[in-house]
């Protein structure tokens, strides 16, 4: 493979700055880094220090100020709006914090509905698929209110990837689920990199979460100040992933 192939994303020394003029913030500060195909990268950071705003520029859901974001053969940061939410809807999935879900849709519809958006239909047996990868097959015709958080989420994994992203992107995708759920979630986003070398980047602070990941990027005031590769199936990794946050806060 060659080095092109092997990477689904590049950031080179994405800088973004929020507002304007004394008001405004840099949220990222130069980053650049290579995402893997088939990895599974945490990023990690104290609050404010730009997780969030990285994950938006690396998914094309913002626009970084300098720098450049290469996804699918585009540079994102030089696509118009237009361009961009284009690229977004063929290339990338999401799964955000708060699950949101249509509220009056069932688990099926849910899912099903940005592949409509993108203009395509898709076969029910599709959905059944998708909906069975994250082993909720006889949940299709439930809606949100009927499900437990940690199902929920797992509807919204289901909805980010029935278009077969390049990436899944997963914004502190557990931090509204209990520690069971969470686990349940976190080991569906491990054997959907394992089993179907699902590229996923998620954004996360808490270590035992970071600790699913292949590796651990750690951000401080808009730099990546250290990463830590993480060694699959060790049970302190977790505690070496909190030291380094701890490490960062001082
Ligand atoms: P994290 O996700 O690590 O908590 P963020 O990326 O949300 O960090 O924020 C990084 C910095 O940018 C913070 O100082 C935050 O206040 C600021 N920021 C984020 N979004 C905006 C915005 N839309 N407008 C102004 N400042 C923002
Ligand atoms: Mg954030």
């Amino acid at each position: 493979m060659t080095r092109r192939q092997a990477v689904a994303i590049q950031l080179n020394n994405v800088r973004k700055v929020h507002g304007e003029d004394t008001r405004a913030v840099t949220a990222l500060d130069g980053v650049s880094m290579d995402f893997e195909r088939g990895s599974f990268t945490a990023i990690m950071g104290p609050s404010g220090s730009g997780k969030s705003t990285l994950l938006h520029c690396a998914a094309g859901l913002d626009r970084p100020t300098s720098g450049s974001v290469t996804l699918a053969g585009s540079d994102i940061a030089a696509l118009g709006e237009k361009a961009r939410t284009e690229l977004r809807r063929r290339h990338v999935g999401f799964v955000f914090q708060a699950i949101n879900l249509v509220g009056s849709l069932t688990a099926a519809q849910n899912v099903e509905l940005p592949a409509r958006f993108a203009g395509r239909r898709v076969p029910a047996h599709e959905v059944t698929a998708a909906l069975a990868e994250v082993g909720l097959e006889d949940r299709a015709a439930h809606r949100p209110a009927e499900m437990s958080g940690g199902q929920q989420q797992r509807v919204a994994l289901a909805r980010a990837l029935i278009t077969g992203p390049d990436v899944l992107f997963a914004d502190e995708p557990t931090g509204a689920l209990d520690t069971r759920a969470s686990k349940d979630v976190l080991s569906l986003m491990r054997s959907l990199v394992d089993d179907q070398h699902q590229t996923t980047v998620m954004v996360t602070h808490d270590p035992l979460a970071a600790s699913y990941a292949d590796r651990a990027i750690f951000l401080k005031d808009g730099r990546i100040v250290d990463s830590l590769e993480i060694e699959r199936g060790r049970p302190e990794n977790a505690a070496v992933i909190a030291a380094r946050m701890t490490g960062l806060e001082k």
